[in-house]
């Protein structure tokens, strides 16, 4: 590997180890690196090298096999990620493979993962919002969870502190349920939109609609590319213009000569000492040799993504530890939660049969919650809320016309009606009983233990879904859209590939499992800033809120190793 120091034979000991290299492994190892700490970031799958190992990132659909389609080879490799219909040729090899990672659903579930240097940071939306107080306060007002130990003050700092590093493109607002970030300049509304957003904005008192906040670059930023609008981002950006560990993170914390990343190493567990009354180092299984390698360091950041970060707490047992490190409260595995996806309603739009838009913009409008932010706005149906996502784009091809020859050719080089849609995120609620545990009876390919998921969504989700497709439709009718259709795809949890809250944080040791700067309680010197450790689950996506709660930690923990309270 050209670029990166993947050479950890030589040293078993560093400063810190981050366990996965995605979204917010990246932050912690970028973050990590540059206050000075030796790390180590162990990661299970390939190398990725920003730009060098974007095989598709250029290919046409006829510049691939099937055009894009999956041979039934790669089906059954796929076999329960395919059910989200975003896999195709061109992003296979981002994707993680189901036979040799088995998991077990004990209720409908989809567990999307990305096994690769960067994880699932090369397949993001980039769809980027800050959390708010309504969100920190949630549970300590309804009742449902425990309550947050942070509040939006305590993370403003560090949203900032991403966002400029990052670079989020949107429009600021003003609204208290939806905080501004640091924007580069806003993606534009087409005209549909436009107008759309105007009828909405008139006939519906204190809804708004606005472009969505991405983590694209609408302008050079540090050091990479303006996003050129191909809309080819999952296969990798040419330009580094989304953000990606691969593009932004991971090469900063190279530059910082700190950094070995080592490639194929599964970790198996967390090594705690009973008698330091910390964790050690950690136990890996090489991918490719199967051989049992331990590193040792003074912190340990663990960020496989929230239910393989779970997954390896609880396989680190000890005798301080029989249920799972840092399993004293037993609400390890526990409270998993997802955004509901793909209700709502779309419909064609008439006239503006003379404009256009140009490229393939990879982004949508946004509607910001409007329910529950006030007493004026509060629902006696549900709790919490919900927000959209959709757009508007000229559908139709030759594909539904009944012509022929040269009638049929001059159809195809027509675009066809507007469309538009849009589709909710709603909150879900962290239940207890929503969880995983480890099966022993099913191993995955090297002989571990895999997951059993049990979790469904219950009926303040199904609430909050109706009232998403209610209030859609009377939207798109309300602002003059022709045959409009609600939908409800009535999709389990997972789909919303925000699966989190199985280690969360809180003020009390007996109910939750780390504290307000993501340490274990009982093992300070282990840190879990991936959506594990999420209290409650907004209604926005969440990983801008992964990268803030990473930098933070990252600052708090070279900060207590200086005290050496660590
Ligand atoms: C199609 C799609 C669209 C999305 N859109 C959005 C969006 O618009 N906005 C948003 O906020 N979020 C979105 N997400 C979710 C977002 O990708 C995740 O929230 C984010 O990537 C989580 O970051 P992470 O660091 O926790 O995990 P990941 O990015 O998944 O990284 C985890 C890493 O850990 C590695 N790993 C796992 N287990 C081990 C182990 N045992 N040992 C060593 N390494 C291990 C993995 O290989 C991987 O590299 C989307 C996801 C998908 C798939
Ligand atoms: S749309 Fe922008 S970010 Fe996506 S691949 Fe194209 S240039 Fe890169």
């Amino acid at each position: 590997m050209a670029n990166f120091n993947i050479d950890a034979k030589k040293d078993v000991t560093y400063d810190a180890i981050v366990i996965g290299s995605g979204i917010s492994g990246g932050w912690a190892a970028k973050e990590l690196c540059e206050k000075g700490l030796k790390t180590l970031v162990l990661e299970r799958g390939k190398i990725v090298e920003h730009v060098v190992d974007y095989p598709t990132m250029n290919l046409d659909p006829w510049d691939m096999e099937l055009r894009g389609g999956l041979t039934p080879e790669q089906k059954e490799k796929h076999y329960k990620a395919i059910r989200s219909g975003w896999i195709g040729t061109d992003t296979e090899h981002f994707w993680a493979d189901d036979e040799a990672n088995p998991y077990t659903e004990e209720k409908p579930f989809l567990w999307l993962r990305g096994h690769q240097m960067g994880g699932k940071s090369l397949l993001w939306g980039k769809q980027t919002y800050r959390w708010s107080d309504l969100d920190f306060e949630a549970n300590a007002k309804d009742g449902h969870g425990v309550d947050w130990p942070i509040r939006y003050k305590d993370i403003e700092p560090w949203y900032t502190y991403v966002e400029k590093f990052a670079g989020i493109s949107g429009e600021a607002l003003g609204l208290p349920q939806l905080p501004d970030s640091h924007f580069l300049p806003p993606m534009e509304l087409n005209c549909v939109e436009k107008h759309i957003k105007s009828r909405i904005e008139k006939q519906f008192k204190g809804r708004n609609m606005t472009i969505g906040r991405v983590a694209h670059l609408t302008q050079p930023h540090n050091g990479r590319g303006q996003c050129q609008y191909r809309n080819r981002c999952s296969r990798g950006c040419p330009f580094g213009a989304y953000f990606s560990s691969n593009s932004t993170t991971l090469p900063a914390a190279n530059a910082t000569g700190n950094l070995t990343i080592r490639p194929f190493s599964i970790v198996q567990s967390v090594i705690y000492d009973d008698q330091k009354g910390k964790a050690t180092g950690v136990r890996i299984i090489d991918a490719e040799t199967n051989e049992d390698i331990e590193y040792s360091a003074k912190i340990i950041f663990v960020n496989a993504s929230a239910l393989s970060t779970t997954q390896i707490l609880m396989n680190s047992k000890s005798n301080r530890f029989e249920n799972g490190l840092g399993n004293d409260s037993g609400e390890l595995g526990h409270n998993l939660m997802d955004h509901t996806y793909r209700v709502g309603a779309l419909g064609k739009v008439e006239g503006f049969d003379d404009k256009y838009y140009k490229g393939r913009r990879p982004n949508g409008i946004y509607i910001p919650r409007y329910v529950n932010i006030d007493e004026a706005s509060k629902s006696d149906k549900f709790v919490r809320g919900f927000g959209y996502q959709g757009g508007a784009h000229r559908g139709g091809n030759a594909a539904n016309t009944e012509s022929f020859g040269a009638e049929y050719k001059d159809s195809i080089l027509k675009p066809g009606p507007w469309e538009f849609f849009i589709t909710g995120f709603a909150e879900c609620l962290p239940y207890h009983e929503n969880k995983i545990t480890l099966n022993t009876d099913v191993l995955d390919k090297w002989g571990q233990p895999t997951l059993t998921i049990d979790a469904e969504f219950k009926e303040n989700e199904k609430a909050l879904n109706k009232q998403i497709q209610e209030d859609a439709v009377e939207m798109l009718e309300a602002t003059g859209v022709k045959d409009v259709l609600g939908f409800d795809n009535e999709h389990p949890p997972g789909y919303g590939v925000h699966e989190m809250g199985t280690a969360r944080m809180g003020r009390d040791p007996k109910t939750s499992v780390l504290n307000g700067f993501n340490q274990v309680h009982a093992a300070k010197n282990v840190f879990v800033t991936d959506g594990a450790c999420m209290t409650s689950s907004s209604c926005v996506n969440p990983s801008l809120t992964y990268m803030a709660l990473t930098a933070r930690a990252a600052d708090h923990a070279v900060s207590e190793l200086k005290k050496q309270n660590l």
